[in-house]
């Protein structure tokens, strides 16, 4: 049962889905760890009518970092330097260990607030190397640019592994038969990046798009808007989250990112790799690259455990109580998938509150 404060409105919003809905088969799909909360938390599914369905696409930062990534952070702290990084890294699986497990073997890893904070490390340990190991999407990078832009001290570098949003939609949009009717674009990226990345999707796919912010009402109503594009054949981008997101987004953000980060393919955790979709450091600003300010060699690479299944549920395909080892060998406690340590992953929100 929903427990929010528009509980009336969503009510009316379900009632209008309904009708609107009505006769036909829909399917959608966010990017975005924060709209799973939402939709998982608020019970959003059980409210839907059974032929209207929302899975979440690969929207948790945490979850689509490469293991290889992954195991490089922990190979450096392993050897000596103050590796720090946000608190929700620490605890994900890379091939055979995490940074927690490195840390409770005596390396030095350090949680930190951002990017500024790692930086603050490096000033007051002038005889350490400080590694910042930059993960997430176009809301966490505008941050790693500036820092990176700021000439931090030379004992500072960034392992940068900083992925974008619309190339992962366009992947999603050839997920075979599991194909999908419409997203729902996220609200905190498009803060940074404003609507127009995504004119792509209704002009080359005829995908109707809608960026929704993250009340209950919000991500009702982005459903509400994507089902009368489709009814009136009318596909294009809207905003729903107007009180937040512009055409334009944001672009003091978006001139960092494009001084300190060139676009390249790369590879994202589960799916492999996704043209134009990481931001590397600049050949400029390269002594502060981690990558080639060490020689990393990290060995064999296991990308997910064998019996983890979350190269499918990031892409739509399978919701976590579908995989075996759910609430049972794998629990945020003792997480064996990188989609059950994040508040964002969509196996620890199905986890902690999986009512629907
Ligand atoms: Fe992977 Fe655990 Fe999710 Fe299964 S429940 S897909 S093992 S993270």
């Amino acid at each position: 049962m929903a427990d929010f404060k528009d509980r009336l409105l969503a009510e009316k919003i379900v009632e209008n889905i309904k009708k609107l809905a009505s006769g036909k088969k829909f399917r959608f799909c966010h990017i975005c760890g924060t709209h799973e909360y939402s939709i998982t938390r608020h019970g959003l599914r059980s409210m839907l009518p059974e032929n209207v369905e929302v899975v979440a696409g690969p929207g948790c930062p945490v979850c689509i970092t490469p293991a290889a990534e992954l195991d490089k952070a922990i190979k450096l702290a392993n050897e000596g330097v103050i590796l720090a990084t946000f608190g929700d890294v620490v605890r994900v699986p890379g091939s055979s260990s995490s940074l927690a497990e490195a840390r409770a073997n005596g390396a030095l890893v350090k949680i930190v607030y951002g990017p500024a904070d790692a930086v603050d490390l490096a000033k007051n340990h002038p005889d350490k190397d400080v590694v910042f190991f930059a993960t997430g999407f176009e809301t966490t990078a505008p941050t790693t640019a500036s820092v990176i832009l700021s000439e931090p001290p030379k004992n500072f570098s960034s392992l940068v592994v900083h992925r974008t949003i619309p190339p992962a939609m366009e992947f999603m949009v050839g997920v075979g038969e599991h194909r999908f009717d419409g997203f729902i674009a996220p609200g905190h990226v498009s803060t940074i990046i404003g609507t127009k990345p995504y004119e792509l999707f209704p002009r080359t796919y005829q995908m109707p798009t809608v960026v929704a912010g993250f009340e209950p009402t919000d991500v009702l109503m982005s459903i509400l808007m994507l089902i009368k594009q489709i009814r009136d054949k009318d596909y294009k981008v809207e905003n729903e989250y107007t009180r937040l997101v512009t055409e334009e987004g944001n672009p003091k953000a978006l001139a960092a990112m494009d001084r300190a980060f060139e676009t390249v393919g790369d590879n994202w955790r589960g799916i492999g790799r996704i043209p134009d979709s990481a931001l590397h450091i600049r050949e400029e600003y390269s002594d502060y690259d981690a990558n080639k300010k060490y020689d990393i060699d990290i060995g064999k690479v296991q990308e997910l455990d064998p019996k983890c299944s979350c190269h499918l549920v990031i892409v739509g395909k399978l919701y976590p109580k579908d995989c075996t080892m759910f609430a049972k060998a794998c629990t945020p406690q003792r997480p064996r998938g990188p989609c059950m340590v994040s508040n964002e992953g969509t196996c620890s929100i199905a986890y902690r509150y999986g009512r629907d």
